[in-house]
């Protein structure tokens, strides 16, 4: 019997997780089927039931807006997941439980780590916005022990809500915008959906500290404006798309206890989008 796995999500058509999962398979010669689900807005709970009741259903990707749903119906969650208080990576379990992780932070860490080869440990890190994106992530980046992370978001009250959480495992403060310190900050990551938007978040000149780094989890368009105001500011920078191809890498792992080559797929998928 082949092995299925999914991703599910609302809207669906545009998910690259089938390309991504497909090659990985094909790289580990993994006998296994990858599809992408749309499920209503309503039913993400009959879809995932339905997965797993088959045989064949061993694992799913969960996209928006089903994260939260996904952390609920989990039975088993790990740290990351509840953490982040959302899950993007579903396994049943050899005992029949549902065990759910999130593997965004990670897939995030390693592109900057591995990758990029940037330094998270001992650094100033400022993250902008105070979404699901942002608060999947700051777990593990805390875990790399910055000197301090700072979270900075339109709507304060968010930022300091994420704070909040996270201060039990790390250095952790919200700033207002207008507060970030000139030359203060060694890595800004940006998690807010503005360069969807083609918008930039109210940045002053001059926050950046020398050799800064800047990293805007969006991907798929070249000007993206928060990496074009870097550019400006001297920082070295990077769209989220390696972030991407490493969660699903992790996800990968989870499911199949297999470690996947990254590099070859990622500038494969990079020539496609461009
Ligand atoms: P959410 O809708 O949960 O959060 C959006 C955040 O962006 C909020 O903090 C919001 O602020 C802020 N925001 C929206 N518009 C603006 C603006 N014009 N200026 C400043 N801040 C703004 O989205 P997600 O957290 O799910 O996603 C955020 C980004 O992360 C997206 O670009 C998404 O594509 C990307 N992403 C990338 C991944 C990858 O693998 N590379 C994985 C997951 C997400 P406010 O609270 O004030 O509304």
């Amino acid at each position: 019997m082949t092995d299925r796995y999914a991703v599910i999500g609302n809207p669906i058509g545009h998910s690259r997780s089938p390309r991504i999962h497909r090659a990985f398979a094909l790289a580990t010669q993994q006998d296994l089927t990858y599809e992408a689900i749309l499920s209503p807005l309503d039913g993400f709970r009959a879809i995932v039931t339905e997965f797993f009741a088959d045989e064949a259903g061993k694992g799913l990707n969960i996209t928006l807006p089903f994260k939260e749903q996904a952390y609920e119906l989990s039975q088993v969650k790990s740290l990351r997941a509840t953490q982040a208080g959302a899950v993007n990576t579903l396994m049943k379990g050899k005992d029949g439980r549902l065990y759910g992780d999130n593997t965004d932070g990670l897939g995030l860490v390693r592109d900057m780590t591995q990758n990029l080869g940037w330094t998270l440990e001992g650094k100033r890190i400022l993250v902008v916005g105070a979404g699901g994106a942002v608060r999947g992530v700051l777990g593990t980046l805390l875990a790399q022990k910055p000197a301090q992370l700072w979270v900075t978001n339109r709507t304060h009250s968010k930022a300091q809500n994420l704070a909040n959480i996270f201060r039990a495992y790390g250095n952790i403060e919200a700033l207002r915008f207008s507060d970030i310190a000139p030359q203060s900050v060694d890595i800004i990551i940006n998690g807010s959906s503005s360069s969807l938007l083609g918008e930039l978040p109210p940045l002053a000149e001059g926050i950046l500290a020398q050799d800064a780094c800047a990293y805007d989890m969006a991907y798929g368009k070249a000007d993206l404006p928060f990496l074009t105001w870097a550019k400006t500011q001297q920082a070295t920078i990077s769209d989220g798309l390696g972030m991407l191809i490493e969660q699903a890498a992790e996800s990968f792992f989870i499911w199949r206890g297999l470690r996947v080559q990254t590099a070859e797929l990622l500038a494969e998928i990079r020539a496609e989008l461009a």
